[in-house]
């Protein structure tokens, strides 16, 4: 797999800060209920802080009081890649930013929750940067 953008490592060490590479770079996740975006309701857009590849938009954020920001859909189908991840003793799927393959998070479906959807990509919030809209 190529991405659009790829840097090598140390370059990835040197613009993160080392909590965002741990998660981006390295797959970890926050802690639930401690990521800045959790509870935020501003209009905007979510971009990727690994490389600014717009991702999500407020529009899809929905309160699922799972401790992460959770979306319903990304803001294009193609903005994020969706890998099946074994780790951990289970089968989840995880979810990249398709520019620079960053992790971002994963996505879970058939949860029940009343969207359109019926999925939700649970994000870490150091994955992504919020840009509210203007005015
Ligand atoms: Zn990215």
């Amino acid at each position: 797999m190529s991405y659009d953008v790829e840097k090598p490592d140390e370059q990835w060490r040197v613009e993160l800060t080392p909590a965002e590479y741990a998660v981006l770079r390295q797959a970890a996740t926050e802690p639930a209920f401690t990521g800045e975006y959790t509870d935020t309701k501003t209009k905007g857009v979510y971009s990727c802080r690994a490389c600014g590849a717009e991702l999500f938009t407020s529009n899809t954020k929905f309160e699922s009081h799972c401790g992460w920001p959770s979306f319903y859909d990304p803001k294009d189908s193609d903005a994020v890649e969706l890998i099946e991840d074994r780790s951990h003793g289970m089968v989840r799927t995880e979810v990249r930013c398709a520019r620079c393959g960053s992790h971002l998070g994963h996505v879970f479906e058939g949860e029940g929750y009343p969207t359109p959807t019926d999925q939700r990509y649970c994000i870490n919030s150091i994955s992504l940067r919020l840009m509210p809209d203007e005015g």
